[in-house]
């Protein structure tokens, strides 16, 4: 469950910057690492089940720099629909 509430907190945190993020996609080479990234300006979000002592679970330019385009909060409110949050 530390997964999904991961990927939650990290589209949560973009979509508040206004990206409108795809769907999550699994690394191939690093399992337990996964990533998205928006549709609208290409600006990426990954989260990381196992992180390095100097790593954080949550990276990316999309939770630092807003979307181009502004835009609502669809992506977090489909994600808390999603989970029950
Ligand atoms: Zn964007």
């Amino acid at each position: 469950m530390r997964d999904i509430q991961l990927k939650c907190e990290a589209k949560e945190a973009a979509t508040r910057r206004g990206h409108d993020m795809k769907r999550w996609e699994r690394n191939t080479f690093f399992t337990a690492q996964w990533g998205t990234r928006c549709r609208k300006c290409g600006a990426g979000v990954w989260v990381n089940l196992h992180p390095l002592p100097n790593e954080t679970e949550i990276v990316g330019p999309a939770l630092a720099v807003g979307c181009k385009t502004v835009l609502a909060d669809e992506g977090f409110q489909a994600c808390r629909m999603i989970w029950n949050l």
